[in-house]
């Protein structure tokens, strides 16, 4: 779980860590609190249920504080317990639903009441009563070695019947980059295609990236052979499945390890140009006819998924915006005058009313640059000044030879010869 809060200059990232969690010794009188905890958090419920009104914090305090102080809870326990109390009957209410009756054992508990050593991994609970009680949790140095220097401020220990399952809630404040300029991702079959534009239409780096797809699809298709030529048997026998098993391996191996590089690096140069990054919104997709009708389509939205993902945790971790937009036609119509455009030789198109040629890797990314800016310079969401192109107006970078972005640009096939 990731989020983060968009206003101010700061970002909150907040992620839970889940983990088993064995307890050192005994554990009954672990299992105690939690019975303890949910019976008084039931008691909670059930008077807040019968008054039928919104209570302050400062009433709940005085309503219960004193009360399960008597039971034996620590003083930041009962401030948790009544306030999960009281959000449970609220949703309950607002689900117009019947009064809720809490079954399983889990409790929340405040980083004033716990212990943890991320080192070596151990938790050290103190319960009611004054009991503690020292758990191991069970999880790797490396899973762990990412919230070193994050904060963490609650969490809730859990019970299933079996063994106890710890989440520790981490928050770290990412402070927001602020944007000078706009790197638009464009992914197809063959290429990634990444292009940075100042906020006045400039184009400043333009690279170009092969996806392994065609990697991934000779694997898929082995797998397709196998099952064809064994139809009836290649589920079970054991050889044959184990080669469809390895198919399937590199396939995964392959799409995470470019997708993870990618993201890293794409989110470096974003940083590096205090880059918004624009990203093809894969939800409205679904028809768009330039990705590869040949091409195994439910392969390749897979891949595209993994890609983004890594792109938006990398963008995220050093603060960096994620701004979708509808990618339909963005391959396919002229970014100076939204005509359509055709083929004019190989991987470059060309608009038959104004003339333009360019490449169709470039073309998209202008385009999806065009639909970001139109879309945010209106309500001014990003800080992207009023001056920036407007939709029907090409950037800069499409004016003409003499422009700088030709420079840039010219080591890419004709671009934009008009
Ligand atoms: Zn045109």
């Amino acid at each position: 779980m990731v989020s983060y809060p968009v206003r101010g200059e700061e970002l909150t990232v907040v992620e839970a860590l889940k983990v088993r969690a064995l307890p050192e010794g005994s554990c009954d009188s672990l299992i105690e609190f939690l019975r303890m905890y949910r019976d008084a958090a039931q008691m909670v419920m059930n008077e807040l249920w019968d008054l039928n009104e919104k209570l302050s914090k400062k009433k709940l305090h005085e309503m219960f504080y004193g009360k399960l102080r008597k039971l034996g809870f620590r003083a930041h326990h009962a401030k948790e317990v009544y306030v999960y109390a009281k959000s449970i009957v609220e949703s309950a209410r607002a689900n117009s639903g019947r009064k809720p009756v809490l079954r399983r054992l889990s409790a929340r508990i405040d980083r004033y009441d716990y212990k943890l050593d991320l080192e070596n991994r151990i938790l050290v609970l103190k319960l009611h009563s004054n009991y503690e009680v020292k758990l191991k949790l069970v999880a790797s140095r490396g899973r762990v070695e990412k919230y070193r220097g994050w904060g963490n401020y609650e969490l809730v220990v859990k019970y299933d019947g079996k063994g106890f399952w710890v989440s520790v809630y981490f928050k770290r404040v990412v402070k927001s980059v602020k944007l000078k300029t706009v790197m638009a991702i464009d992914l197809n079959f063959d290429n990634l295609t990444l292009a940075t534009f100042t906020l006045d239409g400039r184009v400043v780096k333009l690279k170009r990236y092969k996806t392994p797809l065609r990697k991934i699809l000779t694997h898929r298709i082995w797998v397709e052979r196998i099952q064809k030529r064994y139809a009836k048997s290649w589920r079970f026998v054991k050889g044959i499945r184990r080669a469809i098993k390895k198919h399937g391996e590199r396939i995964r191996s392959i799409s995470w390890d470019y997708a993870h590089k990618i993201g890293d690096l794409i989110a470096e140069l974003a940083l590096r140009y205090r880059s918004v990054v624009v990203l093809e919104d894969l939800e409205k997709l679904r028809e768009n006819a330039k990705r590869g009708r040949r091409f195994n389509k439910k392969l390749t939205l897979w891949f595209y998924r993994r890609v983004q993902f890594c792109v938006e945790y990398e963008a995220g971790e050093r603060g960096l915006r994620i701004v979708k937009v509808n990618p339909r036609g963005t391959s396919t119509r002229c970014p100076r005058c939204g005509s359509k455009l055709v083929e004019d030789s190989y991987r470059t198109l060309r608009c038959s009313r104004c003339n333009l040629i360019g490449d169709r890797d470039v073309v998209a990314t202008v385009n999806l640059y065009m639909r970001f800016s139109s879309k945010y310079s209106r309500c001014g969401g990003l800080g992207v000044p009023p001056n920036a192109p407007k939709p029907d107006e090409a950037p800069s970078g499409m004016r003409g030879n003499k422009d700088e972005a030709m420079k840039i640009t010219s080591n890419y096939i004709n671009l934009y010869e008009s």
